[in-house]
């Protein structure tokens, strides 16, 4: 097995043994994989796949606010397409709202 994938694995059954502790403890303890949060990389084909120019909430420009960092608008929350995003599911995110947040890893997760 190649060196990096070797490493993606190892990273991936961590997490999902952490996600399986923070299940488990029925949200009593804060979800530990907020301290694990990566970056989602400010990449093209990262960009291509949010959803935010379709979102309820949309403060009309702007977008993939998880990379680029919070709008300067004002946002009304009226929903979040967040966790259907791709992006979400592959860097592990958690909270969503990243155009009023501020982009993962950053406050937001
Ligand atoms: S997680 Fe949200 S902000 Fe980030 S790319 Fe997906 S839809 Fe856009
Ligand atoms: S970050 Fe979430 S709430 Fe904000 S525009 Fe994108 S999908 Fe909508």
């Amino acid at each position: 097995m190649e060196r990096g994938q070797m490493f993606r694995e190892m990273e991936f059954l961590f997490r999902s043994g952490l996600g399986a502790l923070s299940a488990k403890s029925g949200g009593l303890l804060i979800d530990p994989r907020r301290y694990l949060m990566a970056k989602v990389p400010d990449t093209p084909e990262n960009m291509a796949r949010c959803l935010c120019g379709g979102c309820p909430s949309f403060p009309g420009e702007g977008g993939f606010f998880c990379a680029k960092g919070k709008s300067t608008k004002d946002i009304t929350r009226k929903g979040c397409l967040c966790s259907d995003c791709q992006n979400f599911k592959d860097f592990n995110l958690v909270d969503g709202y990243y155009c009023a947040d501020g982009r993962a890893g950053e406050g937001a997760q």
